[in-house]
């Protein structure tokens, strides 16, 4: 499944940075795909190191309070967008 609507760019909420290549970001799926919520997006770094505690992916309720998101989407950045790379349910 794709993103219903693809993000022109996307910023950690951990350290701010933009994320340029992957990252992870929290969604809700929907009939027309994944529903993004941007403002709990993380990058690949702190997902790891911040999030995850070092050294292993985050989990969907590490980086979002349970909400109305329902799947942790890895991200990466194209051209035009963000691709999903995987989901974590
Ligand atoms: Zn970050």
């Amino acid at each position: 499944m794709e993103l219903a609507t693809t993000p022109e760019s996307l910023s950690c909420s951990e350290c701010g940075d933009g994320i340029a290549d992957t990252g992870y970001l929290p969604a809700a799926a929907g009939d027309g795909g994944y529903e993004p919520f941007v403002d709990g997006a993380i990058c690949d770094a702190c997902g790891y190191n911040a999030v995850g505690m070092a050294g292993c992916a985050p989990e969907l309720d590490e980086v979002t309070d349970p909400g109305p998101a329902d799947v942790l989407l890895f991200v990466r950045r194209t051209d035009d967008g963000f691709d999903v790379v995987h989901a974590k349910e």
